[in-house]
């Protein structure tokens, strides 16, 4: 009986193995796919090889063994609905895999498949079973080859090699492209796995979909290229890609019934036990919301740890909902105070080792996880209740299925995804209608102007480009690796027409007038990447009298590349010479705004620390935007500091240094890698400072050679562009030249309009302000004098009207106060009476105030009802208490008319 092995000693061995037959080991890619728009998540090992494949990229090895981290769960492979309900599926996986690129094939890798599992690790020979492709179409040959191979194997069962068809046995990446036969290998785990025994129509065997048979490893043999339904072409190098589920050997080889038996899972479960203190039976009798936070941890430590934080679109949506699914079932645990983060601190400790990143990104990883399981707690219990009321509802309406939009809502508004919903739901053997949740989800981003999150490659048809692209090389037109891309030495450069596109059809000629995407030998022209947009220009013929505007670039399929514009001046054909040139001045503004993000980058670092990671950015001619994970808003002090420094380090005048290098030692030496940018073997670096940089980046883009170039750097905005993620905005070089110019003119025609100098501008508004507050208080102490005045003319002047005492009084541009205050002095001066002021101001508003003595108030008569009375009729309202009241209104010509009538109002 061999030792057992740990996770971590098998996957090792692994990698050690092959490294003996000649492989390079290559770490395992981003789970963000870089480069690849339609994909959510890497779901395979071959992502990272995919262009290799495709012979857009080349490796300066042949053989490659790697460890792949992979994420399923949306899309064709979402296998959500299974993870927690048995003991295979999960979210987050690692997937083992061997190369070769169009070096050995079928004879050594199933030889080494079979060493491996047999001689290495011991496997019982008589439980393998390995299938093979046979077309049950008969249109592709049998792969006899890899059975022949098979039987060559010491100690296998010659009955156990078998075949199959298309669905199992043949591999494609799509509906065109390299494909070939695969051949697997199965591990039989005994009859009493067969979890089908009482389902009289299963004949127990290899893919027959019981639990007995175990898919361990899948050899895939790439020989063809399809390139249409029907038509396959061999291949000039034959690939071999291979792929094991990581958590499966270790459950065959750590001889346990489930994957999260495995030591890779089992701790994590024995802390969620330990923290719901359950004991081994109960444990044992409730065993899903276990796997599934034991999976979900897991998952969100190594997406945290890739950069995807908790959001509420594409990845990060995902992010979200696997925290909050884990932590609902943990609640079914008794687990009600954030315990995620505890769970994930074993992740990390179990899984540090072969995944720095975890490490690196240890304390991100926690306070993300703790942070929004306090955010669902928040909102849980409502989002719950009112989904219990919603299940109601449908048992008494004898429906089945929950509305798509009222399960968007108790997300939009309780925070509950759709997958907890459709939990809740489907334990109460109820559905929901998830089209109807992802219609409403698209109109609310849609009427909320958000953008969309994935969306094909702008449209364009990359299988033309791809056909053209091939056509192009075999004709000699385009070098055999495409075209030739130098950004960085080539902004003016000699070229000759490769071809011309027009709405997607080829042409020979263009002229005057007409748009066009052309496709040169080679350009200098940069394609949008890492943030940075694409370079305009022209391209113009040797004589200088054919002229191209170059409004857009872009690479619709690898190795073409397109600059779409139109014709200006003359005509343009394929094969013509033609000068391309960048619009320098452009450029240099873009180069500018590059590097000043890279400063801006490591600034931001040393300042609030080493949390801060880009999230995102832009680098544009007038001006750059990076975005960064921040959990507040930076204080003013902190801006201030970081532009100064940056200052500091433009004036410093550090020349930048380029260098290619593999990827490997860049990452060894500290470089900064950007989340979700794609990075093939060999790299370029970026780094700033000297001896020791303070910035060191892998980048492509194009900078400038010394900081001193940048000019000016200053920062124009600072804000917050999504939960837990901060954006700056800023402008260098001319821009922020024309910002300081037009900031110091205004400076100038202020100084000039209150007839100060220019020092003298703050002390100088300070007075004027001053001074008008004065003038104020002024105004209204002579206003009131002169109401008074005129209350005095008009006191003599009172009516008497149906024999008791009247007053009506109309002030212009006083006050409420003054009014108040004649009010007073009216009730002091006369015993018994009535009176209505009235003031108009410059804005046309009327203010009222009536006052009425108490021994009227005994006959009825109220301040309230005149003000009432008069408002309403000029246009206004009013009211109040029976001896003061007040009110306003617009129509100047009828309170005239109703001051001189006032008899008939009273
Ligand atoms: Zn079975
Ligand atoms: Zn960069």
């Amino acid at each position: 009986m061999p030792k057992i092995l740990t996770g971590n000693q098998i996957r090792q061995e692994f990698i050690d193995f092959f490294k003996g037959k000649g492989h390079q080991f290559v770490p395992s890619s981003s789970l963000v796919p870089g480069g690849d728009q339609t994909l959510l998540f890497t779901n395979a090992g071959m992502v990272q090889f995919k262009d290799v494949f495709l012979g857009a990229d080349k490796r300066n090895y042949t053989r490659a063994v790697n460890s792949q981290k992979c994420m399923r769960v949306a899309g064709k492979h979402n296998d959500l609905d299974d993870v927690g309900r048995d003991d295979l599926h999960h979210t987050f996986f690692e997937m083992l895999g061997n190369w070769s690129f169009g070096d050995y094939y079928k004879k050594e890798a199933i030889a080494w498949a079979w060493e491996l599992l047999t001689e290495k690790w011991g496997v019982d020979k008589s439980r393998l079973w390995v299938t093979c492709f046979k077309d049950e179409k008969g249109q592709v040959e049998t792969d006899q080859e890899a059975a022949d191979n098979w039987k060559l194997q010491p100690g296998i069962i010659h009955d156990h090699i078998m075949f199959y068809g298309r669905k199992d046995n043949f591999w494609e990446m799509a509906d065109t492209g390299p494909c070939g036969p695969c051949s697997e290998i199965h591990f039989d785990r005994g009859p009493e796995y067969c979890d089908k025994q009482e389902d009289p129509k299963h004949i127990c065997g290899v893919n027959s979909d019981c639990h007995r048979y175990l898919e361990l490893w899948n050899l895939v043999f790439i020989q063809y290229n399809r390139t249409s339904s029907t038509n396959l072409e061999p291949l000039p190098a034959r690939h071999v890609d291979t792929g094991m589920g990581f958590e499966r050997i270790v459950s065959v080889l750590q001889n346990v019934d489930s994957n999260y038996r495995t030591d890779l899972l089992f701790p994590l479960i024995e802390k969620v036990r330990e923290l719901s203190r359950q004991s081994e039976k109960e444990r044992d009798e409730n065993f899903t919301p276990y796997r599934v936070v034991a999976d979900h941890a897991r998952a969100a430590a190594f997406l945290i740890a890739d950069g995807v934080v908790p959001g509420n679109i594409g990845r990060n949506y995902i992010c979200r909902m696997i925290i909050r699914r884990a932590a609902r079932f943990g609640s079914k645990l008794g687990l009600t105070e954030p315990f995620l983060g505890k769970i994930a601190e074993i992740v990390i400790e179990q899984y540090g080792g072969a995944f720095p990143e975890l490490e690196k990104n240890h304390k991100t990883i926690i306070n993300n996880l703790t942070r929004e399981e306090e955010r669902f707690q928040t909102t849980v219990e409502s989002g719950l209740s009112y989904l219990e009321d919603a299940v109601r509802a449908l048992k008494k309406q004898g429906k089945s299925e929950l509305d798509g939009k009222l399960a968007f809502d108790l997300y939009a508004t309780h925070g509950l995804p759709l997958e907890i919903t459709r939990d809740v739901l489907r334990e109460k053997n109820l559905e929901v209608d998830q089209k109807g949740f992802f219609a409403a989800m698209e109109e609310h981003r849609i009427n909320s102007g958000a953008g969309k999150e994935f969306g094909p490659m702008g449209g364009e048809d990359a299988e033309f480009f791809s056909i053209l692209g091939e056509s192009l090389r075999k004709e000699k037109k385009l070098d055999q690796h495409g075209v030739i891309y130098d950004p960085y030495n080539l902004s003016k450069t000699d070229s000759l027409i490769a071809g011309i596109v027009t709405d997607s059809d080829s042409v020979k000629e263009i002229i005057k007038g007409q748009e066009a995407g052309v496709i040169l030998s080679k350009t200098g022209f940069y394609i949008e990447s890492g943030g940075q947009v694409s370079d305009l220009g022209k391209l113009v013929s040797e004589d200088g009298k054919n002229i191209f505007e170059v409004i857009d670039v872009r690479k619709p399929a690898p190795g073409i590349i397109v600059h779409f514009g139109k014709v200006e001046q003359g005509k343009f054909s394929a094969g013509d010479p033609v000068l391309a040139e960048v619009d320098q001045k452009r450029r240099q503004d873009i180069m500018r705004n590059h590097t000043a993000t890279h400063l801006l980058h490591a600034e931001l670092r040393k300042v609030l620390g080493e949390h801060v990671r880009q999230a995102g950015s832009l680098v544009a001619p007038d001006r750059l935007r990076f975005d960064f994970t921040h959990p507040s808003a930076l204080s003013q002090d902190e801006l201030q500091q970081i532009e100064k420094e940056i200052n500091e380090e433009i004036l410093n005048n550090f020349a930048l240094s380029m260098t290619q290098k593999k990827l490997s030692e860049a990452l060894e030496e500290g470089a900064m890698a950007l989340f979700g940018e794609k990075y093939g073997e060999d790299v370029r670096t970026i780094s700033i400072g000297g001896e020791n940089p303070f910035s060191y980046e892998l980048c492509g883009g194009t900078h400038v050679s010394e900081t001193a170039e940048i000019g000016t750097f200053i920062i124009t905005s600072e804000g917050s562009a999504a939960a837990g993620i901060r954006r700056i905005e800023a402008i260098t070089g001319r821009k922020a030249y024309e910002l300081v110019s037009r900031r110091l003119n205004t400076l100038v025609e202020i100084k000039n309009l209150i007839n100060t100098s220019l020092d003298e501008v703050v002390p100088s508004i300070d007075r004027l302000i001053h001074e008008k507050e004065e003038l104020r208080k002024e105004i209204s102490k002579f206003a009131a004098t002169k109401a008074k005045t005129v209350y005095q003319a008009a006191k003599s002047n009172v009516r008497q009207i149906a024999g008791k005492t009247v007053l009506t009084l109309l002030l212009e541009n006083s006050d409420q106060n003054t009014m108040r205050e004649l009010a007073d002095s009216f009730r002091q001066d006369f015993p018994s009476g009535t009176a209505v002021f009235a003031n108009s101001d410059d804005s046309g508003n009327i203010q009222l105030i009536s006052t009425v003595t108490d021994d009227l108030i005994k006959e009825g008569i109220t301040a309230g009802a005149i003000i009432k009375k008069i408002a309403s009729e000029i246009g206004g309202s009013g009211g109040g208490r029976p001896q003061l009241a007040q009110g306003g209104g617009t129509d100047l010509t009828r309170l005239k008319e109703i001051f001189e009538n006032i008899g008939d109002y009273l």
